[in-house]
């Protein structure tokens, strides 16, 4: 990746109307899990969007931050009071093989506020120029790939998963060069910490074994406050990071999301989604779908992504060994037996999804099988993942509400046999038909990020500098589980020319 043309111009600590209250824990650790350097600044920041409901959620004045003050700040260009900007080491496993260092190449943590919630979040530029971790690339983002990702980390927040979020989009007027020259950016990004899998490993791969346990402590502080007070706090949180990687794939099968790099640096210790690239939304439901360009094994495909996930976590739990035992075999027995919880987490999250989903509110033992039974014949119909299932939302207020699921079975009578199976199930349900209506649409969205949606609002972007797409699908996908009738064509699956086949990291 060749760099793009930067200036190396400092840019002092400012005080001045965006007032940022932070508290800078990360910075406080030793020096060696970070660089601390400065944003390099860019050319012409110009402001693409302010998150301004997140901004109020952390305490932050969104008018201030859109102020031009407020946008060098964003950009890179301006130091706010109180900010310690680092960027921080990691290594990981990427498909499968290890990376001793990665590190932020090209995202700078300003540093952490606590939100009006009490909880501690990271502010972080992502693009903001090279680091000490940068390798061969130019420390920078293109605009595309950061609307993207605005887009996406939004709609999982709207959607109800865990994820890191979007607080803005700054243009750079500078060009980044990739295949082609390319408009440039940053992206303000929101997490509850920057921690991954891959951090642990970092000091792990080099005996630092003291690192490591730092980095537990502030997980713990952090993430899992309960786990300080177990009886084995290190059992204890890696406990926790199982439970919430569980959780999460549970949530992210649930609505047809593909992340698409799965890597040990791309899982987060907090067990939010993060670092949004090639990841997609499934339209027509098959287990093993891939978009992502880079992924030519399908290793990171829609239906493997439990598996990958309990494979990062095992990686997770080699670095915490050490501190599991005072020697290897006890600890291993450890940790073996804290993993062996992951599978049966993650059932149970997924089945009690699955049931929310087809309206059974009252569990039964035969509900895993009778949903696996209609996934089965929606990948064997190419059925659409989303519209199937809002469709049961009305069919289950009786057969008059077939007509459009059936449609979207490639035979329809393949969706008529389950549907009277799931009915008669369905006569056990004590829920009136209203309320179960009501909790069905809470679980199935009537709008997702589809692909040939974002692209068409990124290709405006970047092409056209029409930003009106753009706003529209974030307006859009800020109600995902709302009926939002003068918007179906935003609801509705790509016609086959609009059909995304790949996609890509465009980093
Ligand atoms: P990602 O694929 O975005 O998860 O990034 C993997 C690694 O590559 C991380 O260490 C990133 O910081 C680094 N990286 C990605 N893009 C760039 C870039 N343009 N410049 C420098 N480092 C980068
Ligand atoms: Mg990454």
């Amino acid at each position: 990746m060749p760099a793009s043309p930067t200036t190396d111009t400092p840019s002092p600590r400012q005080a001045g109307a965006v007032r940022i209250a932070f508290d800078n824990s990360y910075a406080r650790l030793p020096e060696r899990l970070y660089a601390r350097l400065d944003p390099t600044p860019v050319a012409a920041p110009l402001l693409v969007r302010v998150n301004a409901a997140l901004a109020e959620a952390l305490g932050l004045d969104p008018a201030a931050l859109a102020s031009p003050e407020g946008v060098a700040v964003l950009a890179g260009n301006r130091v706010p009071e109180g900010a310690e900007p680092i960027a921080l080491a990691y290594a990981g496993h990427q498909f499968g093989q290890f990376v001793p260092q990665l590190g932020d190449g090209r995202a700078i943590l300003l540093g952490e506020v606590v939100g009006r919630d009490g909880a501690r979040r990271d502010i972080q530029l992502k693009g903001a120029g090279r680091t000490p971790f940068s390798r061969g690339g130019d420390g920078r983002a293109a605009l595309g790939p950061v609307l993207r990702e605005y887009i996406v980390s939004e709609a999982m927040a709207a959607l109800g998963v865990p994820t890191t979020r979007a607080l803005a989009a700054v243009a750079t007027g500078q060009p980044v060069l990739r295949e082609t020259a390319l408009p440039g950016a940053v992206l303000t990004r929101v997490a509850a910490s920057h921690l991954r899998v891959g951090t642990f490993q970092y000091f792990a791969a080099r005996g630092d074994i003291e690192a490591v346990r730092l980095l537990a402590d502030h997980a713990i502080a952090r993430h899992y406050p309960a786990a300080a007070a177990a009886e084995h706090p290190y059992r204890a949180l890696l406990e926790g990071v199982v439970t919430r990687q569980a959780e999460l794939m549970a949530r992210w099968l649930l609505i047809g999301f593909i992340h698409g790099v799965m890597n040990t640096d791309n899982t987060s210790i907090a067990g939010e989604t993060i670092d949004y690239g090639p990841c997609a939304f499934m339209d027509a439901y098959d287990p093993a779908t891939v978009f992502s360009a880079i992924d030519q094994g399908g290793r990171y495909a829609y239906g493997s992504q439990p598996r990958i996930a309990h494979w990062n976590l095992v990686r997770f739990a080699e670095t915490l060994l050490p501190l599991l035992a005072e020697t290897e075999e006890p600890a291993v027995e450890e940790a073996k037996a804290v993993l062996a919880g992951f599978a049966p987490q993650f059932d149970a999250a997924y089945c009690a999804g699955l049931q929310r989903k087809l309206g059974l509110l009252t569990g039964q033992a035969g509900d895993g099988a009778l949903g696996q039974d209609l996934l089965t014949r929606m990948a064997e119909n190419g059925a659409d993942f989303t519209l199937t299932f809002r469709g049961l939302c009305d069919a289950a207020a009786g057969p008059a509400g077939d007509a459009a699921v059936r449609a979207l079975f490639a035979d329809p009578a393949s969706y008529d046999s389950w549907a009277e199976r799931w009915r008669r199930r369905l006569l056990d349900e004590q829920t009136d038909p209203p309320a179960r209506c009501a909790a069905m649409r809470a679980a199935n969205p009537a709008f997702i990020p589809r692909n040939h949606i974002v692209q068409a609002a990124l290709a405006a972007a970047v092409e056209r500098q029409d930003f009106a797409p753009f706003e529209e699908v974030l307006d859009v996908l800020s109600r995902p589980y709302e009926d939002q009738p003068d918007r179906a064509r935003y609801a509705a699956p790509p016609a086959p020319e609009e059909r995304v086949l790949q996609t890509f990291c465009g980093t």
